[in-house]
């Protein structure tokens, strides 16, 4: 009888279509972060975060662009830490370098001014890389040769912080409800970096024959345009959270529009940020349904927060924030604005 039994065991082992039991697995999608060498630690409290939080269990890999060359220091911490695979690749420098186009006297003349504002001078003033960077995330990030076989991009800075458990595959979510771009916080922009930004967009608009975008109620010109004056009210999406459909970025209208954008060198006359520059043309090019606010994701990029308020939610998913310092009821928060918005939808 025993023997039988045995028999009969592997027999329904062999049966079973459980058996071996099958690996999870993954949309095609990474997480994404840009960084520095001298940003080692403050990436690495952020991975061994978001692997608390959510990457432990679904082990996506982790793609790491910088524009010099990461030092084997860098790369063997990190390796490590990321549950997935982690790549490392160096940003071609036509990717990080001034346009040819680019006037060297007026660049300077107008940083310098910006510098020495009456009023006080905007963040980053002073800095070329940062203009770099912003046109990088614009326009060229998606380019790269590590991201070209995922469909999906979750972007991650050094330093930022989960502050509730996601205990679900927030890029299986956003495939399978459709989304194309997700994001947490969303705010207004300092006007003084952008002075002439919409005035080119627009203008890049009408040339490429898109200019009905505008003010078109099916996509999310409304989120970014005033319709009591049409001119830009400077909400954008903060981008240091964004989980997002790397074709939409790859998109020809995409391309067009920012490579439009681009021939006026705004990135570098002014201190064009990308988050403003990549909420206008997503703005225009998704329609309506298409973008996700996730109000639930607990999220630090200092100095703010987003902190779910209700305390049964930040029981069963740990939360660690305060709901006092949630970012959502500031005044120059967008997120109200875009609710509005999709409940017209
Ligand atoms: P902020 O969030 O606007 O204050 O700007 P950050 O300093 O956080 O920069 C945005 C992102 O670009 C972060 O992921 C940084 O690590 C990255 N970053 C900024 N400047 C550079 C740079 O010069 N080189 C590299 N490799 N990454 C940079
Ligand atoms: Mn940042």
């Amino acid at each position: 009888l025993f023997l039988i039994r045995i028999i009969f065991c592997f027999a329904q082992f062999l049966d079973d279509p459980q058996q071996p039991i099958e690996q999870y697995k993954p949309a095609n999608a990474t997480f994404y972060t840009l960084c520095r060498n001298s940003d080692l630690y403050d990436i690495l409290e952020t991975i061994n975060n978001y692997n608390n939080r959510f990457n432990s269990e679904y082990r996506y890999d982790w793609v790491f662009l910088n524009d010099q060359q990461f030092t084997d220091e860098f790369k063997k911490l990190v390796k490590v830490s990321v549950a997935g695979h982690a790549y490392f690749g160096q940003i071609p420098s036509q990717h990080w370098s001034l346009p040819n186009s680019v006037d060297h006297d007026t660049m300077k003349e107008n940083m310098q001014k910006m510098i020495n504002d009456p009023d006080g001078a905007p963040p980053y003033a002073d800095s070329m890389s940062y203009r770099h960077m912003c046109r990088f995330e614009s326009g060229f990030f998606f380019k790269h040769e590590l991201l070209q076989k995922y469909d999906y991009f979750w972007r991650v800075e050094p330093g930022v912080k989960l502050r509730c458990d996601v205990n679900y595959d927030l890029f299986k979510y956003m495939i399978d409800n459709k989304y194309d771009h997700g994001f947490t916080i969303s705010m207004l922009e300092y006007s003084k970096t952008i002075p002439s930004l919409f005035e080119t967009f627009r203008k890049s608009l009408v040339s490429l024959g898109l200019s009905k975008l505008l003010s078109d109620s099916r996509n999310y010109s409304g989120f970014v345009i005033d319709p009591k004056n049409g001119q830009y009210n400077h909400c954008h999406f903060w981008t240091n959270f964004e989980i997002g459909n790397l074709n939409v970025f790859r998109s020809k209208e995409y391309n067009q529009i920012f490579n439009e954008l681009d021939k006026s060198n705004g990135f570098y006359y002014e201190r064009w940020g990308d988050a403003p520059v990549r909420s206008l043309i997503l703005s225009m090019i998704l329609v309506k349904g298409k973008i996700k606010r996730f109000d639930e994701i607990g999220y630090t990029h200092p100095p703010y927060t987003q902190c779910p308020q209700e305390e049964g939610f930040r029981v069963s998913n740990r939360c660690s924030c305060n709901p006092d310092t949630d970012f959502t009821s500031k005044w120059f928060s967008c997120s109200g604005h875009f609710d509005g918005l999709e409940q017209q939808h």
